[in-house]
């Protein structure tokens, strides 16, 4: 396998073979400019053309109805986990209402609740966050400011499905943090969509914010300026110095999407192939595997598992290190296994992991 082939890291994740190629060079000199992507100035006509694209390139792929603003942020998604109550949690609606199904999400919870009210819709960590919650039978107050739930818990495994109803009456802010252009979404239903770039868009440095523009009427007065997100949309994502060299590998991805994957369906299609291919491995192997998740909520992005101790999940992950593989720990707070199957990750390389699986948990059994 290349270089970087075998890399499941759950974010900083892979990127395509091709994107990096790109930026080696960029790095040097960004074609037709004589300078380096590392020194080009974010008040450049270069830059304000790449940031035109990147809006472009996501409308595109993601079919955006003209009503949506994009915006590219700093401060990763856990800004944004403060950032949205300060600005949409108004005192004219009912406290937002936030779905808490995994760790992630029990931090924008947590986190919203430093700002200011807010109610818990569900709770999944009774059963460890093994499942979801079918959103559209919430008992959600219908002058909630909105609900907030997490599209894929990363951490967990858990991802909602493209057939998920969501409750209609209530503006909808989804963090789709590890599952954004994955696969195509109903974007209109969404009042906010917002990621970070690190898991199938980019390097870390830069966040992306969708938002139906009906939404910043109700953003309160007094906010610091860069906390506020008419502030971003007004200076079109270059109001102080934008991390210009993460957007610029965030655009060659776009392109990567669209012209060599054709577009999110395609994509969607490789990515559930891959996923299907590492959980039928895993439930060949029966009891020796055990699957976080329980099976109507597995995410085609984060497969979080254990061999059944401890010690056997250490041992693989020793043995798949010294064969090249990566990021196969699982998070801290779950321990245990977890294989990031990303955009940029092969289906060669996840065929190459099913195999060293079912070697391991021969040998061991
Ligand atoms: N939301 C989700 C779903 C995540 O997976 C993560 C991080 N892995 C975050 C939020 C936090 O992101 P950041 O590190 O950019 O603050």
């Amino acid at each position: 396998m290349p270089f970087n082939a075998l890399n499941f890291s759950a974010g900083p994740g892979a990127l395509p073979a091709s994107v990096l190629a790109q930026t080696r060079e960029a790095i040097v000199e960004l074609p037709d400019t004589g300078l380096s992507v590392l020194g080009m100035s974010h008040r450049s006509d270069w830059f304000r053309a790449l940031l035109d694209e990147a809006d472009c390139n996501i409308r595109d792929l993601l079919g955006l109805p003209d009503r949506y603003e994009v915006v590219f942020l700093q401060g990763g998604s856990s800004l944004l986990f403060a950032t949205i109550p300060m600005n949409f949690a108004t005192p004219q609606h009912a406290a937002p209402e936030y779905v808490t199904s995994g760790y992630w999400s029990a931090r924008a919870t947590a986190e919203a609740a430093r700002v200011g009210p807010q109610r818990v819709a569900w709770d999944g960590s009774a059963d460890g966050y093994r499942s979801l919650p079918a959103l559209q039978t919430l008992d959600v107050d219908s002058d909630a400011a909105y609900l907030h739930f997490v599209s894929n818990e990363t951490v967990e495994g858990l991802q909602f499905a493209e057939s998920a109803c969501f409750p209609a009456d209530v503006p909808l802010i989804v963090d789709m943090s590890s599952d954004f252009l994955s696969k195509p979404i109903v974007t209109d239903r969404f009042s906010i969509v917002y990621a970070h770039a690190q898991k199938n868009l980019g390097p870390a440095g830069v966040s992306i914010a969708v938002i139906d523009r009906s939404m910043l009427e109700r953003i309160p007065c007094g906010l610091p300026a860069i906390l506020d997100f008419r502030t971003h949309v007004t200076h079109r994502s270059n109001y102080n110095t934008p991390p210009v060299f993460a957007i610029y590998v965030l655009t060659l991805v776009t392109r990567w999407l669209r012209d060599d994957i054709g577009g999110l369906a395609a994509m969607e299609r490789i990515n559930k192939a891959k996923a299907q291919r590492i959980y039928s491995t895993l439930d060949d192997l029966g009891d020796l595997v055990h699957v976080h998740a329980k099976t109507p909520w597995r995410s085609q992005m984060n497969v979080a598992f254990t061999l059944g101790s401890p010690q056997l999940d250490r041992t693989f992950i020793e043995v798949a290190r010294e064969r090249g593989f990566v990021g196969l720990d699982g998070h801290r707070s779950l321990g245990g296994l977890r294989a990031s199957l990303y955009n940029a990750v092969t289906p060669e390389a996840v065929d190459a992991l099913c195999e060293a699986l079912t070697e391991f948990c021969r040998k061991h059994a």
